[in-house]
């Protein structure tokens, strides 16, 4: 007899419905969910073959190990075991050294429930905020932007307003590739209204650029200068409305006087790109009725990031588009639980319901739930900082959560470094093969996708239930079980969960009276609707915020920030010329410890490339597919060369997927990337590395 059941794909933040078969013999089979609001039946190639990353368990830990000392090799233990030692050590080093010598590194791909659980445990009753994931990596750019402008983490609008925009202008992110069905729904409305401009900004000539009207290609780094000079002709050209930037704005006079510094030419000539092209883009801005913004790393993975996301969002502000249907600043979620681990404070400058970490009152509320210690008001360490910490020595311990640190942090020869320095280092996986288990002293075996069940919020704040198919294979426990009952051996109380919908149930009261309030939601609800969007009361929730242009800042006004335009990236030498800038291929997801097993996944690209422009190429005598060194003062990657005129000259690209290889870590993409950070969001720089490349 076949089963099946409704659940969500774990891969982008796209969030797309999922119907998986079960035959008589387990087998499972995936389809579109064709009743889901979001993707419609519709499945990129990633999530068409998500069935096979269950499926075949050849890869999976399945038993929790530890070892005692870095010279041995770990054995096989018991659950007790090893969360009994693991105890025993952090309650050691925190009486040692204090809780803050203790951390957690988690990652986007959690589910709502299993950030909870770990976010109250470090915060709530170990005492530190020592929590962070790789959602730094991701967008926490845009988080701090949304905080700046609108006063609060929320993404405006909907994917609803894709099929009722004029214009859509993409900054700096190829969702052609990595959110493949939101592009589908875009492509279907460009289709459908050939009238719907297309702008894309982007340094490569991406597949997203195949239905544009416009393609912006920059120089990487000129974000700023691109979107003020477009400020810029709106307002000269009168494209502007004065009377929502008077009633529901602060701050225009300033970013007035801010725009017209630079003429056009003169930002054009910055950006690489022509002043009739920014002409164009701002005319169709002007022109239309419904305006939407989408972007991703190109803004957010800069030591400029919150400023390039601020100065497009002001680019709404000053037109009035936002809170209307087809308008607004729609950050794509790379992740697929980004958002579900915000809301519930999974970072280590947040607090769950997105409370305030140095509001005093926000704290002993918080506390006063929990039932556990007093919270710090001290900042937890973020994700580059726990790294540099444990190489310093004043980290001590440090559990890594389903997620693979050493291949996707930049600079990943000093997180090498880092965990060789670590004292104690837990790592809680699903699969043998991520590098990071070779420094592991405590190894906990995680259930996977469709092995246990939960939530997670998709980029349009839309609240998925996730269903259990199948069982982990051997005694492999979900994520949040495994947290605590590791709480449970430290002796805190507050962790005598029997199930997720109990877990579930304990965030949801905890955003009660909040801007992102699901108090009354609960596991029935989601199994019955399938998903919510928040802030929810009843039906489907809140498909659209800011409808009546209040916005969640002191005054009710958003504010319109001003700032120079300088990129602050490590700057390019005559030693290191290129800028190198890493991303995502269309099949392959992260680190690949899933979509890396999946053979139908490598035929599209199966392995690491560097992309350069046919005339650096030249200059190098560099041929295609010849084998390239690219190198700088962090390291060295060599891949086989791939000449690309869709490339602007003068930049280089590197897939960020591949690790070690063999024990060869030369396609690591983030050998060579930087450590600076964006000062406020904390959000490494991975666009904007100086590099020299030379035939190998
Ligand atoms: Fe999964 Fe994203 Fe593809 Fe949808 S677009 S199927 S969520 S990877």
């Amino acid at each position: 007899m076949q089963a099946s059941f409704k659940t969500t794909c774990c891969y982008c933040g796209v969030g797309c419905g999922i119907v998986v078969h079960k035959d008589r013999q387990g087998k499972l089979h995936v389809e579109g969910d064709k009743t889901h609001p979001v993707n419609k039946g519709m499945l990129c190639s990633k999530g068409m073959n998500l069935h096979y990353t269950v499926m075949d368990t050849s890869d999976r830990l399945l038993y929790p190990e530890m070892r005692y000392h870095r010279n041995l090799s770990r054995k096989r233990v018991t659950w007790d075991q090893a969360l009994e030692r693991t105890a025993a050590v952090f309650t050691a080093i925190i009486k040692k050294y204090g809780p803050d010598a203790v951390a957690f590194y988690a990652s986007g791909q959690c589910l709502t429930e299993e950030y909870y659980v770990v976010n109250k445990l470090i915060k709530g009753f170990i005492g530190s905020n020592n929590i962070d994931t790789n959602s730094r990596l991701c967008m926490s750019s845009a988080v701090a932007a949304y905080k700046l402008a609108l006063g609060e983490d929320a993404v405006p609008g909907t994917y609803d307003d894709i099929e009722l925009a004029d214009c859509i202008f993409v900054a700096g992110a190829n969702p052609a590739w990595c959110h493949p069905i939101l592009w589908r729904r875009v492509e279907a409305a460009k289709a459908a209204n050939p009238a719907l401009k297309i702008i894309v900004s982007d340094p490569r000539a991406t597949q997203s650029c195949a239905i544009a009207d416009v393609h912006l290609q920059v120089n990487p780094g000129t974000d700023i200068v691109l979107h003020h000079a477009i400020g810029r002709i709106l307002i000269t050209a009168g494209h502007i409305d004065s009377s929502f930037i008077t009633a529901h704005t602060s701050g225009f006079e300033a970013y007035k006087t801010s725009v017209m510094q630079r003429s056009i030419g003169e930002a054009a000539a910055i950006c690489g790109i022509t002043a009739a092209d920014i002409y164009t883009a701002a005319e169709y801005i002007g022109n239309a009725k419904g305006f939407m913004t989408m972007w991703t790393m190109g803004l957010n993975q800069s030591v400029v990031g919150v400023n390039k996301n601020l100065s497009l969002i002001n680019l709404h502000l000053i037109t009035g588009h936002i809170g209307k249907p087809g308008s607004g600043p729609f950050s794509l979620t790379g992740q697929p639980n980004a958002m579900g681990g915000r809301e519930v404070g999974g970072l280590s400058n947040l607090l769950p319901a997105h409370r305030v970490l140095n509001n005093p009152e926000h704290r002993k509320e918080v506390a006063a739930f929990w039932g556990g210690t007093t919270l710090s008001d001290k900042a937890g360490l973020t994700a580059t900082e726990m790294f540099t910490a444990l190489h310093e020595g004043k980290l001590k311990a440090i559990w890594i959560m389903c997620t693979n640190p050493l291949v996707s942090l930049p600079d990943a020869r000093l997180a090498e470094a880092a965990l060789q320095k670590a004292k104690f280092v837990v790592v809680q996986e699903i699969s043998s093969k991520p590098e990071t288990l070779q420094y592991a002293d405590v190894v906990l075996p995680g259930a996977a996708w469709a092995e246990k069940q939960g939530t997670m919020t998709n980029a349009e704040r839309r609240i998925s239930y996730l269903t259990k198919i199948t069982d982990a294979p051997g005694e492999a426990l979900p994520d949040a079980e495994i947290i605590y009952r590791f709480a449970q051996k430290m002796g805190y109380h507050g962790f005598d969960y029997t199930n997720m919908a109990d877990i579930y149930a304990e965030h949801c009261r905890l955003t009660a009276g909040t801007r992102i309030d699901i108090s009354t939601l609960n596991y029935e609800t989601l199994k019955e609707k399938r998903s919510v969007q928040w802030p929810y009361q009843s039906g489907n929730g809140t498909p659209r915020l800011f409808t009546d242009h209040q916005f969640y800042t002191d005054n009710a006004k958003a504010v319109i920030h001003s700032f120079d335009d300088e990129n602050k990236s490590e700057p390019t030498t005559r030693e290191r010329p290129l800028i190198l800038t890493t991303g995502r291929i269309r099949d392959q997801w992260h680190t690949m410890s899933k979509t890396g097993k999946v053979s139908k996944l490598k035929q599209h690209i199966s392995s690491a490339f560097l992309e350069i422009h046919p005339e650096d190429a030249r200059q190098r005598n560099i041929q295609a597919g010849d084998i390239v060194e690219i190198s700088n003062s962090r390291g060295t990657v060599r891949v086989k060369a791939q000449l690309s005129s869709t490339i602007k000259q003068g930049v280089v690209f590197l897939p960020m997927h591949w690790g070690k290889i063999l024990n060869n870590d030369l396609h690591r993409a983030n050998n060579l990337t930087n450590n600076l950070l964006d000062p406020i969001s904390k959000q490494p720089d991975f666009k904007y590395s100086a590099v020299q490349v030379q035939r190998y």
